[in-house]
């Protein structure tokens, strides 16, 4: 798979990711890690791990996130 965003500018940087929003694939500079909460459900109601998980996402879904 190659990287989405630099696909569109004719570029074809493979893909180290994929986009958890929009499924695009993302080479390195074009990907962002998200730190994010996991929760989990435990008996009593959910549960936060105190480690944050990871997720990667696009620039435009950072963004569109970002702005929501
Ligand atoms: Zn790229
Ligand atoms: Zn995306």
């Amino acid at each position: 798979m190659l990287c989405f965003d630099c696909a569109q500018r004719g570029g074809e940087e493979p893909a180290v990711a994929v986009c958890q929003e929009c499924g695009a694939g993302l080479c390195p500079a074009h990907t962002t890690a998200v730190a994010q909460l996991v929760h989990r459900a435990a008996g009593m109601g959910p549960v936060s791990s105190s480690v944050p998980g990871r997720r990667m996402t696009c620039r435009d879904c950072r963004l569109a996130r970002r702005s929501a």
